[in-house]
């Protein structure tokens, strides 16, 4: 692999292993290999690491241990609930979710929309934001579950989950919150919360992919997803992945230690970020509200350019950063969050989200900002949308830019049908 330095602005995609976090966990790939769910003590040793690092994600939520199921990953936790709230109450068979969810509820709610089943995703407003009236009258007697997001991963807006969970409660309905973005950014409390089930995935806190925990209220009814032995007390099978399991519990002992590294600092280094680029380049726009949002995240439009040529320049100097998100790059189809969010498909193609994380130093964002103008420049002057294309005196851009809008939207209206 490359020597050469990455500057590292996708956070919010995944996170470099803490040293710490791969200390923690080598001994359960070199010595302490046993299974922990075996009746010689070489495996039965085991459970304990295993337990012990149970305790420490519950102490991230402030959960007890007994209510934290391991899963897979994120996606896993997320479908784990949904499914589990619609196999409990047969009768009930609507979900309610939000437009901008990540791809691991849309598309399993699009999937249970083909078998019958029936979703209402929830618009948002253009800064982001959920109606919660809309949401509390889209609630229908044969609603099953509530499944709304804490914090968006693309542009790390806020959802006002405490007072969600309290129109499910009075409601009856049950209530999940993906707070993947969340550890480490903000401090969390499944008291105050008042959810019923919380996605969490370590590899978004420093722990290795391939990890994640649903927690499940106690005495809210759980039906497990992943059907095989009795593993995690009966709620998930398939052996425990020990050195993942005791690495995530590492990495939520240091994530709760984090947390206000990413409000002073991290915060800083985002919107020195944040605020040089909309007050040096002309023609950027905030994409999400300023306030109500991850410490970390910022998300920008560059307009008149595509953001994919913007990521490619970057990445040929050795920055990461991202359009929408990463389950979705690689189609040309604008961010569905940010079309949620009433963008023009043009102004969403434009838009970059630069996620910062607590290894980012201040030369990080210098080395950014030198670059930035210039490539978003360049670009520019090869864009014939772009007011400083040089030849733009010689046609109506206005009239290139209704073109190109209309262009994009027949283009996906027909990928659509
Ligand atoms: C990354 C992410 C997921 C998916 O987690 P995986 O462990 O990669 O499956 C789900 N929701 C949000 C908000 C995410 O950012």
């Amino acid at each position: 692999m490359s020597e050469r330095p990455v500057y590292y602005f996708d956070n919010n995609a995944t996170t470099r292993v803490a040293p710490e976090v791969v200390e923690a966990m080598l001994p359960f790939l070199q010595e302490f290999w046993g299974n922990p769910s075996s009746a010689y003590r070489f495996g039965a040793q085991v459970a304990k690491h295993v337990e012990s690092a149970r305790a420490r994600v519950a102490e991230l939520i402030h959960a007890d241990p007994r209510e934290v199921v391991f899963t897979s990953c994120g996606t896993e936790s997320n479908n784990a609930a949904i499914h589990s709230a619609l196999v409990h109450n047969p009768a009930k068979r609507h979900v309610v979710t939000t437009a901008v969810e990540h791809s691991a509820n849309v598309n399993f709610c699009e999937y249970l929309q083909k078998r019958g089943f029936e979703v209402t995703f929830l618009p948002v407003e253009p800064d982001g934001s959920l109606d919660i009236h809309l949401l509390e009258q889209s609630i229908r007697p044969d609603t099953a579950i509530v499944s709304v997001m804490l914090a968006n991963n693309e542009t790390g807006v806020l959802f006002p989950i405490e007072e969600i969970s309290a129109i499910c409660r009075s409601k009856g309905v049950l209530c999940h919150t993906d707070a993947v973005q969340t550890p480490g950014k903000m401090k969390l409390d499944v008291k105050s919360l008042g959810v019923d089930f919380l996605s969490l995935s370590a590899h978004k806190l420093h722990a290795p992919k391939g990890i994640g925990m649903l927690y499940v209220k106690r005495r809210t009814k759980f039906q497990p997803y992943v059907i095989g032995g009795h593993q995690e007390n009966g709620r998930r099978g398939g052996t425990e992945n020990v050195a993942n399991i005791v690495g995530f519990g590492r990495a939520a002992e240091l994530a709760m230690n984090s947390v206000s590294d990413e409000n002073t600092r991290v915060r800083g280094l985002r919107d020195r970020l944040e605020n040089t680029i909309l007050s040096t380049i002309p023609n950027t726009l905030r994409n999400g509200a300023r306030d109500e949002r991850l410490p970390n995240t910022t998300n920008v439009c560059f307009e008149f350019v595509e953001a994919e040529a913007i990521l490619l320049k970057l990445d040929l100097l050795g920055i990461c950063a991202s359009s929408g998100s990463a389950c979705t790059t690689g189609s040309l189809d604008p961010s569905h969050v940010l079309s949620a969010m009433g963008l023009t498909p043009m102004r969403a193609r434009g838009s970059v989200r630069f996620s910062l994380g607590i290894y980012n130093t201040s030369e990080d964002v210098d080395f950014l900002l030198r670059h930035m103008a210039k490539i978003v420049g360049d670009l520019r002057a090869i864009s014939p949308l772009s007011p400083e294309h040089p030849d733009n005196d010689k046609y109506d851009i206005e009239a290139a830019r209704a073109k190109h809008e209309a262009d994009l939207a027949q283009a996906l209206g027909e990928k659509q049908r």
